[in-house]
């Protein structure tokens, strides 16, 4: 038995399904997850002391790589002065700050420690600010695991094929109003027939739990058009594509100003970190300021806040997002030219440093063109470059994730492994 399956049988005893998250359990793909003991720029290794390049960097936030010399320094100076206080800091007004500097759209923003935690508060906030019940959110997306929010959802629930959770009470599910992602049509539908009731609309702007699905110029103008007609507010989830897919997100691309945004992942630095923040009118109604409650024992922690406040320092530095970007396009035009030279249905996109990768003739554009992309060549192609030393996510609905610490020699050994496991795929 190796170390990983031992850990992996040891794991399953006081651990549901031996992991604290479900995707980690390698439940669609099959096999034994890899259990890390390190991890080192672009590298991870295993218990059974495997090497592996790594493009999930914890699904995100490590978009320096692992164990940043800079990060590490930060968090290590701000443990020897306290773990948590419960009280305000000012290394959090610095963060906050820095957030407001870096997206305009950030009048003021609020420190949380999950994605989770950020979009159930944002959706109590607009719902307490415009004293509505409804919420609008799209086929696929995920955003964290608040009961409104576990509605034909993406990520974790896509990989085990029940996009909806059980113990969400149906008056609960009731209020979430699900739609197509990409469609005009339907949006203008729900919001001429609900727009009175509708608190907002929560979206993932470039989709990254149904795979990579990007949202279209028409689609977004018209959630922007829309909310504001009705007086709903436009929430954009931005805990995964939040300073990962250029440093003024996915709204600085779109030319887009949210009412409120959720971050996470990049913010904390690999540090349990999130933030909800927008227009000060909105966020004002919060306590103790007004009547949406929301709080946090370690809101604002000392060591996650060190943890972002370097990270963010590190990526506003001129041309931290072009090398990204430019590395991130060298891996997914590389499996573009394999797909092709392999003449197999293969093919990948990136935005910054997130990219997709699809075993489907072309890039999807929804929930139903990713479920009709061939799995079982993913999971098969996932298990061969694992064998091979390449850690992609364990899952076909996933996005992947680039870091500033992969370099091109890195990434064009990634190219070459995938052609090996791309010709076994075909086979
Ligand atoms: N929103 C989005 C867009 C996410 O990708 C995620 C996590 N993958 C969340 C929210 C939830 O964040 P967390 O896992 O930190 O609760």
């Amino acid at each position: 038995m190796s170390n990983n399956e031992h850990l992996f049988a040891r794991a399953q005893r006081h651990i549901p399904g031996g992991v604290n998250s479900p995707v980690r359990a390698f439940g669609s793909v099959g096999g034994t997850p890899r259990f890390f003991v390190r991890g080192e720029g672009p590298y991870v290794w295993d218990a059974d002391g495997k090497r592996y390049i790594d493009y999930v960097g914890s699904w995100g936030p490590l978009i320096l790589g692992h164990a940043h010399p800079a990060v590490v320094e930060a968090v290590e100076r701000a443990a020897r002065n306290g773990l948590s206080f419960g009280a305000p800091t000012e290394a959090e007004i610095d963060l906050a700050d820095l957030l407001c500097e870096l997206l305009p759209s950030l009048e003021q923003v609020r420190l949380v420690s999950s994605g989770t935690e950020a979009t159930m508060s944002a959706i109590r906030l607009a719902r307490g600010f415009t004293g509505r019940d409804k919420l609008v959110k799209f086929e696929g997306c995920y955003h964290g695991h608040a009961d409104s929010l576990l509605v034909k959802a993406g990520s974790g629930l896509l990989t085990f094929g029940n996009p909806s959770s059980a113990g969400v009470p149906a008056g609960v599910a009731n209020d979430t109003l699900v739609l197509p992602y990409n469609d005009v049509a339907a949006l203008e539908e729900l919001f001429s027939a609900k727009g009175s009731e509708i608190a907002a609309i929560i979206v993932e702007p470039i989709a990254g739990n149904m795979n990579l699905v990007r949202a279209n110029p028409q689609f977004v103008q018209a959630m922007r058009r829309l909310t504001e007609q009705h007086g709903a507010l436009l929430i954009y989830d931005e805990v995964m594509t939040g300073f990962r897919v250029g440093l003024q997100c996915a709204q600085g691309l779109h030319g887009i100003t949210p009412d409120l945004t959720t971050l996470g992942k990049v913010i904390g630095g690999g540090m349990p970190l999130a933030a909800f923040g927008g227009r000060a009118d909105v966020m004002s109604k919060l306590t103790p300021l007004g009547p949406v409650y929301q709080a946090g024992t370690l809101s604002g922690n000392p060591l996650s806040v060190a943890a972002g406040l370097a990270t963010l320092n590190e990526i506003r530095k001129p041309g931290f997002f072009e090398e990204l970007t430019a590395k991130t396009c060298m891996l997914t035009e590389g499996f573009n030219a394999v797909g092709r030279e392999l003449n197999i249905p293969f093919c990948a996109q990136s935005v910054g440093g997130m990219f997709g990768i699809y075993f489907a003739e072309q890039v999807p554009d929804n929930y139903n063109d990713v479920m009709n992309s061939d799995r079982a060549r993913f999971n098969a192609f996932f298990h061969d470059m694992l064998e091979q030393g390449v850690y992609l996510a364990p899952s076909a609905f996933e996005a992947g994730f680039v870091s500033a610490a992969h370099s091109g020699a890195t990434i064009m050994a990634t190219i070459s492994t995938a052609r090996l496991a791309l010709e076994h795929a075909k086979r």
